[in-house]
């Protein structure tokens, strides 16, 4: 939970009219956020926002070249050793535990989707490894967006900006689907997530260069 001075929160106003100003002006200052994942359909797409759990996006991208030119549909996950699959995708880290939600998930796109990669949460979350953030981005990019995903950036910005007293990623996702507004779901996590890196840095925020500071009761300029 985080509490702001009564100063603060005085002097930026409610979070509800501040959530639009604070979503325009990150769509003017990132107007280039997007997910930062290398895919050119949805099985691609869905492999590689499982292997980025626990590591970048940087690390995802130097694997998956090579990885997609030899796995290219569900089956091929399917027909190799196990050991090679976990050789393959090795340096995105968690490779065992990586691999077996792989095989578990191509097993089910096959046998209950007919290897196509699902649109909605409930059917996203029944595959093996898949858990609500990943089945958040996934459908969100497949233009089915059912939810705001809430990863470390958004969680930290979220907080800092005064939009939820959350700490707990499902709580927070759950404030902020009730304030922001819903055709901004999809592009919202992007928007704090690039944000997060390139100004509200975890350790040193660089408030005095931010669009935000006005809005933000932990600005400290
Ligand atoms: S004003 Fe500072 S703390 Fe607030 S969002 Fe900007 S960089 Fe982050």
């Amino acid at each position: 939970m985080r509490s702001f001075a009564p100063e603060a929160r005085k002097r930026v106003g409610p979070k509800q009219a501040r959530i639009v100003p604070i979503v325009e002006r990150l769509l003017v200052e990132h107007a280039d956020a997007t997910i930062a994942l290398t895919f050119r359909n949805e099985l691609e797409l869905l492999v590689s926002v499982m292997l980025s759990a626990q590591t970048t996006d940087v690390n995802v991208n130097r694997v998956t070249p090579a990885l997609f030119r030899k796995y290219r549909r569900p089956e091929d996950y399917l027909a190799v050793p196990v050991e090679e699959l976990e050789n393959d995708i090795r340096p995105t880290g968690f490779f065992r535990q990586k691999t077996k939600s792989l095989r578990g998930t191509m097993k089910m796109l096959v046998e209950d989707f007919d290897g196509n990669v699902p649109r909605t949460l409930e059917e996203l979350t029944r595959l093996p490894g898949v858990a609500r953030k990943t089945a958040n981005v996934v459908a969100s990019e497949l233009g089915h967006t059912q939810g705001v995903v809430v990863d470390t950036h958004v969680r930290r910005l979220s907080q800092r900006l005064g939009l939820t007293r959350q700490d707990d990623p499902v709580k927070i996702e759950r404030d902020l689907m009730k304030l922001v507004p819903r055709e901004y779901w999809g592009v919202f996590p992007h928007l704090l997530i690039w944000h997060g890196r390139r100004v509200c840095l975890a350790r040193r925020p660089r408030c005095e260069e931010c669009v935000l500071n006005d809005l933000c009761p932990s600005s400290r300029v």
